[in-house]
């Protein structure tokens, strides 16, 4: 008999998940290397350096007071905040436990075993990792110039697909992809696939394109049924602690997101600081303009260290250094943690997610440091 109940029994696309790599957090380091915690620099999570806004820890503190009883289930104060800032009507909107759990919840209403979704090659893990729980079939599309290539994307969509994913920009690469060509991607599934095929367009970055590339998204979403955008609160405004995010689609596809949905997914914090966070124009502004200084004080040290990188339309910068393992471990012993992204098929990248100026300054010391002593 085979069945001697001394194995844990899981489906075969569940055993075969190979885990999410998060970024090492600045304790654990301390601890491998019996480094100063005070002393190591984390820019390895795309999180943002400014940390929370003051405004989001006040609103939490408030809210602290009522932690005995559940959540809103409903998120109405933050969906009527949401529905105000976006134009869109409430029953238009999911929150999320972080926007990962948006791309998840779309999994979980989409997929399953017989059916497949579509993603590019260097995207976001977590549409792997969200297409395998459910059994479903990968059609990875070969990235051009690192980015998506929609035209070849569209070509892959097969009878079975349910799901296209969609990072814009994207991460890690920090590639972008333009309004127009977006556009013109979901009017030729429209043609051809009509409501069948549902695209999840991510903008966990949205917030920090300059205002010539900015769009209006959720536009579309009035215009196709077929549509979800996400967004988060864990980048730009700074609470990804808190985990929220949340996705705009037209009612019979956010019906269905609900359905799947855990009741009470976006706890009581999370939920009024991103009340707060998501009116406190003065500081999603200033992490716009400390990103694009930091952006352009990366850029100049790799140029200068001629190394190829990709221009990134996001909060990190994905740099090919070669030996990535090497100059990983050497920056590690100098505390310095970035991310390795050998698992997302760059072994010669770090992607490197952009601090405050002392912080981009030591890594960038510490980095030219490694390559001299080479
Ligand atoms: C960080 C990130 C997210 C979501 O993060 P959450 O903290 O779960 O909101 C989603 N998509 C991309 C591309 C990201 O980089």
């Amino acid at each position: 008999m085979t069945n001697t109940h001394d194995t844990l029994a899981a489906p075969a696309h569940v055993s075969a998940i190979a885990p999410y790599q998060a970024g090492k957090p600045i304790e654990e380091l301390a601890r491998e290397f019996g480094l100063d915690p005070a002393n190591i620099i984390k820019l390895a999570s795309n999180e943002n350096p400014l940390g929370m806004p003051e405004s989001a820890r006040a609103a939490m503190l408030a809210a602290a007071t009522s932690l005995g009883r559940y959540p809103d289930p409903n998120g109405f104060e933050l969906k009527s905040t949401l529905s105000r800032l976006y134009g869109v009507p409430m029953e238009w909107i999911t929150l999320g436990n972080g926007s990962n759990d948006i791309l998840e919840l779309v999994a979980l209403a989409l997929l399953e075993k017989g059916a497949s979704a579509v993603y590019s090659q260097h995207a976001f893990v977590v549409y792997r990792l969200a297409t395998q729980a459910r059994g479903a079939r990968h059609i990875m599309v070969p990235a051009r110039d690192y980015g998506h290539d929609l035209d070849a994307m569209l070509e892959a969509i097969a009878d079975d697909t349910r799901v296209v994913y969609i990072a814009n920009p994207n991460n890690p690469t920090g590639t972008f992809v333009p309004a127009a060509r977006i556009q013109a991607f979901l009017e030729q599934v429209r043609a051809r696939h009509g409501q069948r095929v549902v695209v999840v367009l991510d903008e966990a970055y949205n917030e920090y394109l300059d205002p010539e590339h900015r769009f209006d998204s959720v536009a579309w979403v009035r215009e196709f049924p077929n549509l979800i955008v996400s967004r988060t609160l864990s980048k730009a405004y700074g609470l990804a602690g808190l985990r929220v995010g949340f996705g705009t689609a037209q009612p019979a596809l956010t019906d269905l997101l609900n359905r799947v949905r855990q009741p009470f997914n976006v706890n009581t914090l999370a939920q009024a600081a991103a009340i707060a966070a998501l009116q406190d124009k003065e500081f999603l502004a200033r992490a716009y303009q400390l990103n694009k200084e930091g952006k352009a004080q990366l850029s100049q040290a790799f140029d200068a260290l001629k190394l190829q990188y990709v221009p990134s339309y996001g909060n990190f910068v994905l740099v090919r250094v070669g030996d990535a393992p090497r100059i990983n471990l050497e920056l590690l012993k100098r505390g310095v943690i970035v991310r390795p992204v050998a698992g997302d098929g760059l072994p010669e990248w770090l992607r490197i997610t952009i601090g405050l100026p002392h912080e981009n300054a030591r890594f960038i010391e510490a980095l030219t440091d490694i390559l001299r002593s080479a």
